[in-house]
Parts: structure tokens; C-alpha cells; sequence
């Protein structure tokens, strides 16, 4: 039997055959895009130390870029979610925080 070049995926833990490729320290988070989008319409000083703490990190983490493995599903999962909130098409949501 060869040997198979099978990796766990870094955000799903699934095993599959994954190239090492470069993938963002961390997904795109659907609850924290919603986050986002309510947070972006009061951004008066009104958040929490916490918030922007939370806020803070994860746009540092989606926007950095390492080497990984991540399965094909949830690369595909990511694109979609990327296009969806950071593509136009998100209407006048006002989360341009970068
Ligand atoms: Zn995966």
C-alpha cells in the first residue's frame, strides 16, 4: 500500500490529502462578520475594552497570511464567506475598519 500524504485540516480537523498551502491564520467567522456589521454602525466609542480587543484580533487573523493545511471544503467554505462580507455585495454595511 503507498503511502498517502494525508494531513489534518487545520480548522475542521478532517483528514483528506492536503497540498501545504497558504491560508489565513483564521477563517472567515460568520458570527463575527455579523459582529462586525452591528458593531460598524456605533463605532462612537461606545464598545467594551473587550470588543476591541476581540474585534481587533480577528481582523489581524483573518488578514494574516501562513503556511497550512486546510481541506477543500473549508477553503471553499472560507472563499464564500470571504466574497459574501468582504466583496461588494454586502450593501451599505460600513465595516471597513482597515
Ligand atoms: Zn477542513
Amino acid at each position: 500500500m503507498a503511502k498517502s500524504n494525508k494531513r489534518v485540516c487545520e480548522w475542521c480537523y478532517g483528514k483528506a490529502d492536503l497540498p501545504r498551502m497558504y491560508i489565513p491564520e483564521s477563517p472567515v467567522l460568520e458570527f463575527m462578520e455579523k459582529k462586525l456589521i452591528r458593531i460598524g454602525k456605533h463605532f462612537d466609542g461606545s464598545l467594551s475594552e473587550w470588543e476591541e480587543w476581540e474585534i481587533s484580533c480577528y481582523d489581524e487573523m483573518v488578514k494574516s497570511i501562513r503556511k497550512g493545511n486546510v481541506c477543500t471544503k473549508c477553503w471553499e467554505e472560507d472563499q464564500k464567506l470571504y466574497d459574501k462580507y468582504y466583496e461588494e455585495g454586502t450593501g451599505e454595511s460600513g465595516v471597513m475598519l482597515f
